[in-house]
């Protein structure tokens, strides 16, 4: 704060104070100067007097030796002259005999002068005016001469006032000097004491400042037991209260806002008139947008999708929760959303809930089509092996030709229904996770190796070529070489299954910063676009007129075992031109 703003407690205090002060002063001083020049005036006038009546009694002692006039006049003029001041010799009746400053014969009869009056019938007398023969202020005091109880005539002693008032004023000075320095410490004493008041109330302003520009830290020294010094106390209790209720506060905040950071399920809030007042991560994502873009928005230009809008509407105005589900951007998310309004705890404001359930919906659609399929799968060798004991029953059997080939038949359908079974139980035996992986470091050239001998035989008789790519020098992965084994021979089998004669199948692998990336190309007739994500569900097959006579579980069990191991596998594909299957495996450490 200014140091002279005179609004401030400060000067409020000490103005009053200064002003009162100064007219106490102001008093003093007139009274004083006026009291001081009354004493100095009587203290002339009784030393004036008493010198009178020295020279009372010189002058009748020298009048009795009756003096010539010059004689009187020498007297009058070297007393005056020795005392500084104007004496004047003057008869009875009245006529100045004598004067130590002006020759007598030009001065008037001073009977009537009030000193002498006063002198006359009082025994002294005093009179301070203008001289008519000097022409200055002036001081009289006069005594009568008396000779026994006869007045032969008066003396009179004449100082100038100037005189008089050159002395009270240099006392007036002195006095107002005095004074003035005792104002002056008074005003510093005072400003020291209002200091030391208004301080802790600065102190609290520029405290209270910093507390309302969210410094809360600000902590005040206690200043004492006074009014200011409880104010202090009650500040930094106010402070420490507001410290602890805003550190809970923002605890509570960011509980919520982790949760609602961390929730795989889209949040929104809308305020009363459908605009967003705040979107999480989770519905970030679903809609494409950034919360501090769409904050304030309306929830149609948000979320773009008429129903959604519609929801919130009917929830606002019914008060009751509501859900939809839809579909929504290209890549169809299919999304059930649920409005709930927020009630007391934010009046108007309703929460929009999504959870994306394409996942969801798909394993549904997995299910049910694996249920179809594997009803399909087994339905055809059953159907096939009806109508083949039905044709025995009818009489093939009389013919042993024809019998054993049925029989031959009937046995291949049987092969198929057991391998259906065989893969679909070590599916299940995987899935399960019974059957723990027994993991060891492994080469993976050796693991090619072991998988390339067994198919070797067939990949000959379809006209194939082999060929081993894998570097012998790779590090080991942790892996359970049998299963691995299977995984490549189920790629190995397909492989050769889809290329057709004269085409090479190479198998490879290589590091990739901590795994190993195996990889088998083919080149054969490669596999459709679309259905190349689904290759790796049971028993999704392709192309089913050129799939032969695979169950669709090979991929499946190849992908839990490399998963089981901690891998991903995958597939690259140009159809007409051949595919590449990879998988991953950790190195070992
Ligand atoms: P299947 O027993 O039918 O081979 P898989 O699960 O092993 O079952 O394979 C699923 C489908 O993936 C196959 O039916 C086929 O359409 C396709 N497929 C797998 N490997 C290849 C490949 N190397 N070339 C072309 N298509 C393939």
């Amino acid at each position: 704060m200014n140091f002279f703003d005179l609004k401030s407690i400060r000067w409020r205090i000490a103005l009053p104070q200064l002003g009162l002060f100064l007219l106490i002063l102001l008093g003093l001083l007139l009274y004083l100067s006026g009291f001081l020049r009354g004493i100095y005036l009587d203290t002339l006038k009784s030393r004036l007097e008493a010198e009178c009546r020295l020279l009372a009694t010189e002058t009748l002692q020298m009048e009795q030796s009756s003096p010539s006039p010059e004689a009187i006049g020498q007297y009058a003029h070297s007393t005056g002259v020795s005392l500084g001041l104007r004496f004047t010799i003057i008869a009875i009746d009245g006529k100045v005999l004598a004067d130590s400053e002006v020759d007598p014969t030009t001065m008037e009869n001073h009977l009537t002068r009030p000193e002498v009056q006063q002198a006359l019938s009082q025994g002294s007398g005093s009179s301070a005016r203008k001289s008519a023969t000097t022409g200055i202020n002036t001081l009289y005091v006069a005594v009568p001469v008396r000779s026994g109880t006869q007045t032969t005539g008066i003396v009179r002693l004449a100082v100038p006032l100037a005189d008089v008032d050159a002395v009270v004023a240099r006392l007036q000075t002195t006095l107002s000097i005095a004074l003035g320095i005792a104002a002056l410490l008074s005003l510093v004493l005072s400003f020291l004491a209002i200091r030391s008041t208004t301080q802790p109330l600065e102190d609290l302003t520029d405290a209270a400042r910093q507390v309302s520009a969210g410094n809360l830290h600000v902590t005040l020294l206690p200043t004492g037991g006074d009014e200011a010094g409880q104010l202090t106390d009650a500040f930094n209790t106010m402070t420490e209260q507001l410290r602890s209720q805003l550190d809970a506060l923002r605890g509570e905040r960011e509980k919520l806002s982790a949760v609602l950071s961390r929730m795989s399920d889209g949040v929104a809030i809308l305020d009363d008139q459908g605009r967003v007042t705040m979107l999480n991560p989770a519905a970030e994502r679903i809609f494409g947008q950034r919360e501090t873009q769409v904050l304030g928005h309306s929830a149609a230009e948000v979320f773009r999708h008429h129903q959604l809008f519609d929801l919130w509407r009917e929830c606002f105005e019914s008060g009751k929760p509501n859900a939809v589900t839809i579909e929504i951007g290209l890549e169809r998310t299919f999304l059930q959303a649920v409005a709930t309004p927020l009630g007391k705890s934010l009046p108007g404001s309703t929460l929009l809930l999504f959870q994306d359930l394409t996942r969801l919906r798909r394993l549904e659609t997995v299910r049910s089509d694996f249920i179809a399929n594997i009803s399909h799968e087994l339905r055809t060798p059953l159907a096939s092996l009806q109508a083949l004991s039905e044709t025995l029953q009818e009489g093939a059997l009389e013919d042993p030709s024809a019998g054993r080939r049925f029989l031959d038949q009937m046995q291949k359908e049987i092969d198929t229904i057991n391998q259906i079974i065989r893969e679909l139980l070590e599916l299940s035996t995987i899935e399960s996770g019974k059957v723990p992986l027994t993991v060891q470091p492994v080469q993976p050239a050796s693991l090619w190796a072991g998988s390339l001998m067994r198919m070797q035989l067939q990949a000959e008789r379809n006209g194939l070529q082999l060929a081993n790519l894998c570097p012998e020098n790779l590090p080991p992965v942790s892996a359970d070489a049998p299963r691995i084994e299977q995984v490549m021979i189920n790629l190995l089998h397909n492989a050769i299954k889809f290329t057709p004669r004269g085409g090479t199948i190479t198998v490879s692998a290589e590091v990739r910063a901590v795994e190993v990336v195996f990889s088998i190309q083919d080149t054969g007739m490669g596999i459709p676009a679309e259905d190349l994500p689904r290759i790796f569900e049971r028993f999704y097959k392709a192309d089913r007129s050129r799939s032969g006579g695979g169950t669709g579980l090979g991929l499946a069990i190849a992908r839990h075992i490399v998963e089981t191991h901690g891998g991903r596998i995958w597939a690259e594909s140009t159809e007409g031109k051949g595919s590449t299957f990879f998988f991953t495996l950790p190195v070992s450490t």
